[in-house]
């Protein structure tokens, strides 16, 4: 289940929020609807990394001279 960070444009408050298909996020602090969802800094971008890096995922070397 993605834990999603957002960011309540009313307040500037920002919160976590379990997201599942069809939920209605709201602000925590002012219930506000208007809230923006913010790329979380976990689990993308790292999981993103190896795929980045030369867009080898058998080795776990920057370089893929030994196995292309
Ligand atoms: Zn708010």
């Amino acid at each position: 289940m993605p834990l999603r960070e957002f960011r309540c444009k009313q307040c500037g408050e920002k919160f976590e929020e379990l997201v599942r298909n069809g939920t209605k996020v709201t602000c925590p602090q002012c219930q506000s609807e208007e809230v923006e969802s913010l790329i979380s800094s976990f689990g993308f971008k790292s999981s993103g990394r190896s795929s980045l890096a030369g867009g080898c995922t058998s080795c776990s070397g920057g370089h893929c001279s030994t196995c292309h």
